[in-house]
């Protein structure tokens, strides 16, 4: 009886012992558990829309892991979840980077150079048309002879600048609707 009552001292102490050891993982774990992973219950800091003020809220519900509505713990209003704004300009800080290292597709460039010549060379003509002394304009003949830089009078196309003579007979007039071919006398 002695030593079954020494026993089971013994027992007794080493249940306590290990009931301790037992009960001290366990408030380790939870306490790893709050820091890690937020469940219902939980206290975390958040914005309240009726204080208008960052504070602590208790979690009321919570959807994939992510805290949805939460119990203000000073004026006891339940609301969605508004993220402080520390973490929100965090959060915003990080989008914008995102979508400027985004390819944009610049489809001006290609565009500028596919450009009408034809409307490339009435821009020409207009540029220069306010240097044109009409005093001196020849009026066209297409057996006359102009040179390069020759400005004309034609008598459909108007006034233009003599920009190419094709021996033998032709020439590249710059005019208000483009360049025209015309016959000349070159030689
Ligand atoms: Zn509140």
């Amino acid at each position: 009886m002695l030593m079954s009552g020494f026993f089971l001292k013994v027992f007794n102490k080493c249940f306590n012992q290990s009931f301790i050891l037992d009960e001290i993982t366990r408030r380790k774990d939870r306490k790893t558990m709050t820091t890690k992973i937020l469940s219902a219950g939980d206290i975390i800091e958040a914005r309240c829309t009726k204080c208008r003020e960052v504070l602590n809220h208790r979690i009321v519900a919570m959807v994939e892991g992510k805290v949805v509505r939460v119990e203000c713990n000073t004026c006891n209003g339940v609301h969605n979840y508004h993220a402080p704004p520390a973490v929100k300009a965090a959060k915003e800080a990080k989008a914008p980077k995102k979508a400027a290292s985004k390819p944009r597709l610049t489809s001006a460039a290609p565009r500028a150079s596919r450009r009408d010549p034809v409307e490339v060379e009435r821009e020409e003509w207009a540029s220069l048309h306010p240097t044109f002394d009409i005093e001196k304009a020849l009026s066209y003949d297409m057996n006359a002879r102009f040179n390069v830089k020759r400005l004309i009078l034609h008598p459909s196309f108007g006034l233009g600048v003599v920009k190419a003579v094709i021996v033998p007979n032709k020439m590249q007039v710059l005019f208000k609707e483009g360049i025209k071919l015309l016959r000349c006398h070159c030689l």
